[in-house]
């Protein structure tokens, strides 16, 4: 065969029944010589016919100008054996690798053995076999683990999960970080042990969030723990969530001292899971002094979702409704009631939406708090707000990562004199929280701006050039 960008070749089927159970199709050792990049003699990437992306190796038994499909391949490249296929060289993009691939798994015949599949062994044996090779959601493939043969069909790939790319690709190459997700229905009686908790658990850990680029200092740990318990659903399809038989998580706590940047986390996060700015209420905002209108308040807040969940079903977007200062209207029942009983209505109300018989599958609450010990027990309970994060005042790396957001500007508009050294400040700044900091940051403008304003004069045009925020500036603004 020549290198040449399409070749005709006569489709056969495998020299033996071993080589059915793999990616790869075969052609003969000269054919693969031609076609295979310079420096990997042994696989190549082709196209055949139009849609099909398949790894070649080469096999002795095959003559030149034939390739070797199995059943399988021949079904989804829609060819018998004798028909003619065209093969085109198939370059893989930048960044094809797989970070998740989502499969589904199946008996070739039902067998008796080995019915109980260890998720993390399949992984690793998958990997082995399939490294560098090309599959395509909806592709088919069979291999063997342990003496039975199975077949495998691509539920769903993931290139990378980050804020652009979280909706799956139609097809990648498995790298050797990529992560199998593997599924079988209960009709198939295999069972799936060892999964691990979530895809998302793995690409997160290792994915570097650059949260300080989103104005966020700090946190990573905490934003990482967050967003992949938020997320983790998000990245599989809703039937495969149907049969892992868990519940995606409906409500996170977050809880810490006030100004450590929960809101901004959980603004975030909103953000980045459907691209829009999620509903952000105030819990003594929410409390009304009628009676009855916080109730109304409360499933008001719901409405939207509940509107999509009843016209759209499954396939309604996530509604991310992040409920600030919680313990305002969730207060524990009975011991701090009011007098009215008031807050018995509205945590049942809650409760109800995300828990009860009028539940909605397409919400995540976001609470927080600066007093976890005031909330109610029951909205903190598996199924409500059953993740709690807490987020603590900033260690000196943090700070010194806020106070670079928030002088990054003044910085970038050469306002900030040389002589400001901010790890000191970070350094001097022990239990500031991430508010204070923006607080001493302010402050210390204040000072600067103070210097060319003229009391007497208020009129005068302030002189641009000579604003300079002095290291003095902020000395002096943490004095106050
Ligand atoms: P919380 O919700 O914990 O009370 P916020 O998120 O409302 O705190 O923080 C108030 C403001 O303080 C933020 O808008 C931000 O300007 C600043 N801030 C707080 N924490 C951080 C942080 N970790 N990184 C950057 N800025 C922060």
């Amino acid at each position: 065969m020549a290198d040449s960008s399409v070749m005709k070749m006569t489709v056969k089927t495998m020299p033996g029944p071993d080589l059915a159970f793999t990616n790869l199709a075969y052609c003969s050792p000269s054919d693969l010589h031609s076609f295979a990049v310079p420096g990997s003699t042994d696989l190549f990437l082709a196209n055949v016919g139009e849609v099909f992306v398949l790894s070649f190796s080469g096999h002795e038994s095959i003559s030149d100008g034939s390739i070797a499909l199995n059943s399988i391949q021949r079904r989804h490249a829609r060819v018998s054996a004798g028909d003619n296929v065209s093969v085109t060289r198939f370059i893989p993009p930048e960044n094809f690798d797989l970070t998740v691939l989502t499969v589904d798994l199946e008996f070739v015949r039902k067998g008796t053995k080995n019915e109980q599949i260890d998720a993390t062994l399949l992984s690793t044996q998958l990997k082995k076999k399939f490294i560098n090779q090309v599959l395509t959601v909806g592709q088919r493939v069979t291999f063997e683990y342990h003496g039975t043969n199975y077949i495998l069909t691509v539920n769903r790939a993931v290139i990378e999960a980050d804020e652009n790319q979280t909706n799956g690709i139609e097809r990648g190459m498995i790298g050797n970080d990529t992560y199998f997700v593997f599924e079988a229905s209960n009709a198939s009686g295999i069972k799936i042990v060892n999964q691990r908790e979530s895809a998302t658990s793995k690409i997160f850990k290792e994915k570097e969030f650059n949260l300080q680029s989103l104005g966020i200092g700090g946190l990573g740990a905490e934003f990482i723990a967050i967003f992949r318990r938020a997320f983790t659903y998000r990245l599989l399809p809703r039937d495969v969530v149907n049969r892992l038989g868990t519940k995606p998580v409906k409500g996170m706590l977050l809880f810490g001292p006030p100004g450590t940047g929960k809101t901004l986390m959980a603004r975030q996060i909103g953000k980045m899971l459907n691209g829009k700015e999620p509903k952000i209420v105030n819990g003594p905002e929410v409390l009304s002094k009628y009676v009855g209108e916080t109730e109304k308040n409360v499933r008001d807040l719901f409405a939207d979702a509940e509107n999509d969940q009843r016209t759209l079903g499954d396939a309604s977007e996530l509604h991310v409704i992040i409920f600030d200062e919680i313990d305002a209207i969730c207060k524990s029942r009975g011991s701090t009631r009011d007098g009215t009983g008031v807050h018995d209505g509205i945590v049942n109300q809650l409760l109800t939406k995300i828990d009860g018989v009028e539940a909605l599958n397409n919400v995540l609450l976001i609470g927080m708090t600066n007093r976890k010990d005031m909330l109610d027990e029951a909205l903190l309970r598996p199924g409500r707000l059953e993740v709690h994060i807490e987020i603590s005042l900033p260690d000196e790396v943090g700070r010194l990562q806020i106070l670079q957001i928030h002088t990054k500007k003044m910085k970038d508009n050469s306002f900030l004199s040389p002589d400001v050294n901010l790890q000191e400040l970070a350094a001097r700044t022990k239990n500031y929280s991430g508010a204070e900091l923006e607080g001493v940051v302010k402050s210390a403008t204040s000072y600067a701006l103070n210097r060319q304003l003229s009391l007497e004069d208020l009129t005068k045009a302030v002189d641009e050039e000579n604003i300079k925020i002095t290291m003095d500036d902020f000395l002096q603004a943490l004095l106050e």
